[in-house]
């Protein structure tokens, strides 16, 4: 597929909200500033597909986009913001939860996180949750010009051999919106699961 036509279609406040669910959809994931919207950015060659809301607290959308004819990127909200209360915290991670329960359109969730620090509590939730929807996972492991080589490789290894516990069909990947790094990786991974 061609993802640089990519375009904004629609937001939604929660997941009972999105349009239809029919055809073929990939979500992406991520603790807010993960590189969420730069990926998605980077992937797409668009400078501001995705734009990020920064405002803890506030009501963030799912946004979707459109690459053709039935075939859809889902941006969901970031999660982990420390400010957020508990109760919208816990509403976010079940609306999530089902979201990738129910929703027959998902193909494949991206879940991007920071190389710094990966497979935080809520990474790990969202994995597993994948897993057992039988979701495919790709793991992006951010903003990997930020390391060394040599500790991008290790980082990377380690990641891979933590993601053998989830037991389940989990890529993980170095990316850098920046270095253009992982974005061959990404689309590859896209049209494999829009093609299934
Ligand atoms: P989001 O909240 O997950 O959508 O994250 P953003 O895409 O807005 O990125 C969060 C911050 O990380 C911003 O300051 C970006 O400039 C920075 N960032 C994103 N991708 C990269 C990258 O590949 N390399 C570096 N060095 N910084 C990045």
């Amino acid at each position: 597929w061609n993802y640089h036509v990519t375009h904004f279609v629609t937001s939604a406040p929660d997941v009972r909200h999105l349009p239809d669910d029919t055809g073929a959809e990939v979500a992406f994931a991520g603790r807010s500033n993960a590189g969420k919207s730069s990926a998605l950015n980077a992937l797409t060659q668009q400078k501001s597909l995705a734009r990020t809301s920064k405002t803890p607290g506030r009501t963030q959308l799912i946004n979707l986009f459109q690459v053709a004819d039935g075939i859809r990127l889902v941006d969901l909200p970031g999660y982990g913001y420390a400010e957020v209360p508990e109760e919208v915290k816990r509403k976010w991670q079940k609306s999530l939860g089902e979201y990738l329960e129910v929703r027959q359109a998902l193909k494949g969730l991206v879940v991007l996180m920071d190389i710094r620090h990966p497979m935080k509590e809520l990474d790990q939730q969202m994995v597993t949750w994948a897993i057992a929807s039988e979701i495919p996972v790709l793991v992006l492991l951010t903003k990997a010009d930020k390391l060394a080589s040599g500790a991008r490789k290790k980082q990377l290894a380690m990641v891979r051999e933590a993601s053998l516990a989830f037991m389940g069909n989990v890529q993980v990947e170095l990316f850098s919106s920046l270095k253009k790094m992982g974005i061959d990786k990404l689309s590859h991974k896209l049209d494999e699961w829009f093609t299934e």
